[in-house]
């Protein structure tokens, strides 16, 4: 199956760095990309040759939700998806597994695809409640076709710490025994550790973050793809 590359610019990236980014940014044909901008970077965006999906998308259609953004407004825009449930989403932002699927639903529901993020801590790791945590967070999302999860281990998130490709494998045969679905793995995926990690067979693709800011180790991911 052809892998899935998504990159997850974060708070990274207004219009002008957007596009200078996709100046260089180069993929091969044989593996899907997706790119995740800043919600004000969407517009520029959206003309390239890739899907663009939004951070996060809102639940209702429209209503009093005071620095929120539609599945409908991004859909207007040409936005192809959109991530929910992002753990600094969960950690910083008040998310819970009811507000990730409820938003996830929505996007679904709009036409959006959506990558679904789950993954435990290390304060859950260590305690022995990775299994636990993955059944409950993977147990809200929406069985559908366009869904796709993300498995990213709190602890390996921007620190430099990449699980080890057994440990990943385990966990993504665990959530695809739960969901049947594309499984990508995420956390300090760089071009020096993706080719072990995809070589996994259940590892369907990656959801990079700060390696995808940069144009060329982005291409360079997407070519060990
Ligand atoms: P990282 O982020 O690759 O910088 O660890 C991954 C993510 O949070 O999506």
């Amino acid at each position: 199956m052809r892998k899935l590359m998504a990159g997850n610019w974060k708070m990274y990236k207004g219009p002008a760095e957007t596009l200078a980014f996709f100046d260089r940014f180069e993929a091969p044909d044989g593996v899907d990309v997706v790119v995740c901008p800043p919600f004000v970077s969407l517009e520029a965006a959206v003309g390239e040759e890739w899907p663009i999906y939004a951070q996060n998308v809102h639940w209702a259609e429209e209503g009093a939700f005071t620095g929120e953004i539609s599945a409908a407004m991004l859909v207007e825009i040409g936005v192809r998806g959109a991530l929910v449930g992002h753990s600094e989403r969960r950690q910083y932002f008040g998310e819970t597994d009811e507000s990730v699927r409820a938003r996830a639903e929505a996007a679904l529901e709009a036409g959006l695809q959506v990558i679904a993020c789950v993954g435990e801590s290390a304060a859950e790791r260590e305690g022995g409640l990775t299994e636990q945590v993955l059944e409950r967070q993977v147990a809200v999302l929406p069985r559908h076709p366009d869904l796709v999860i993300a498995y990213e281990p709190v602890w390996a998130i921007g620190t430099g710490k990449t699980a080890t490709p057994e440990t990943a494998q385990e966990a993504h045969a665990l959530i695809k025994s739960l969901h049947d679905t594309r499984v990508l793995y995420g956390g300090s995926v760089k071009p020096g550790n993706a080719a072990a990690l995809l070589a996994q067979p259940s590892i369907d693709g990656a959801l990079v973050g700060g390696a995808s800011l940069d144009p060329d180790s982005f291409s360079e991911l997407c070519r060990i793809a």
